[in-house]
């Protein structure tokens, strides 16, 4: 990536009305057959469209092609059955009723290749696929079969690793493994989570990122935010270990968040995708807002190191708000970007 500052964005922008009901998580498809396959190749171009228009960099399908961002990927592997639902707590936060494992886990097809092979075909631009990190598919599951939870992110991230090198080999760029799960369950993420992205990535001929972030802006996740305190320190735990790790990218919550921007320098060396977007507001920031963010961030980043992104997905938001949160994003980076390039 030549260009200073280029931006991107964590994941998922806003589905329009006519494919799934907008501003929801987990939304049914309005569509069904061939033109449900049509209906997710417009939203697509449309989402694409939309980046570009606001000059975001590194562009991606605004994830219009899955229903959620760790589902999707694992209706399409063996060993899980979807009408076995229990109810598991996800992230030690929320309720939720979940599929179940049910065998071994293992993966028979491309789950998004021709999707991304599409997305390719509409854009010269550099593109991001995003992933579920293995942790966090775990952690979205009843395993009734391995009864481990680090051997069940083994098996994923085998099955992620097939898709991984497929998805290179169709043209991305840039492969996102989202590991929410890492900011919560320390101890595992230090025993076996960091082992289990890594080897996710083994041999894959693209760059690579991990998204850690404070999740969507839904209720339970600001609840959930409300009892962390001033200081958010939870990159802290694991950034020592993710320094030392294979992995190109990582991503990070930093806008309105309570993370202290200098736990960025223990991952130095590392590209930073510094979320400089919150998605639980509606409010749309200031281009200035997104300059200083990134500002700070400079302090402990290198220039040619930084990416300014947003703080997760914006599937939640209206589109309206999306919009103008991604123009902001393009607007604050060219602030900064003409700072540094004037010294
Ligand atoms: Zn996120």
């Amino acid at each position: 990536m030549k260009k200073l500052l280029p931006t991107s964005t964590a994941g998922s922008l806003p589905k329009p009305a006519w494919l799934a009901e907008p501003e929801k998580l987990w939304s049914p498809w309005k569509l069904e057959g061939d033109e449900l396959v049509e209906g997710k190749q417009d939203a697509l171009r449309v989402s694409l469209h939309d980046q570009q228009q606001a000059g975001i960099d590194i562009v991606s399908d605004g994830e219009q092609t899955r229903q959620h961002f760790v589902t999707t990927f694992i209706e399409h592997l063996n060993g899980v059955d979807f009408e076995k639902r229990e109810t598991v707590k996800i992230r030690d936060r929320y309720e939720a009723s979940v599929p179940s494992v049910v065998g071994p886990v293992s993966r028979d097809k491309p789950v998004f290749v021709d999707d991304a092979t599409f997305l390719r075909q509409q854009t010269q631009q550099p593109i991001k696929w995003a992933l579920p990190g293995p942790m966090t598919m775990v952690d979205t599951l009843f395993d009734g079969h391995y009864k481990s939870r680090e051997k069940l992110a083994w098996e994923f991230a085998k099955a992620l690793n097939q898709e991984a090198k497929e998805l290179a080999a169709a043209g991305v760029d840039i492969i996102q493994f989202d590991e929410p799960a890492f900011n919560v369950f320390f101890d595992e993420v230090n025993d076996w989570g960091i082992a289990a992205l890594e080897k996710a990535i083994e041999g894959v001929e693209c760059e690579t990122g991990v998204h850690i972030c404070y999740g969507y802006g839904i209720k339970a996740n600001t609840d959930w935010k409300k009892t962390l305190g001033s200081e958010w320190r939870q990159y802290e735990e694991i950034f020592p270990k993710l320094q030392q790790s294979n992995i190109d990218i990582v991503s990070l919550e930093c806008q309105n968040s309570h993370v202290p921007m200098e736990l960025i320098e223990l991952i130095r060396g590392k590209k930073v995708m510094v979320g400089a977007i919150d998605v639980a507001t509606n409010t749309i920031e200031t281009p200035e807002e997104v300059a200083e963010t990134l500002r700070k961030a400079l302090q402990f980043v290198d220039a040619e190191n930084l990416y300014p992104c947003t703080n997760c997905g914006m599937t939640p938001l209206s589109r309206r708000v999306a919009q103008g949160k991604l123009s902001a994003l393009s607007a604050g980076a060219e602030i900064v970007r003409q700072e540094l390039l004037a010294r």
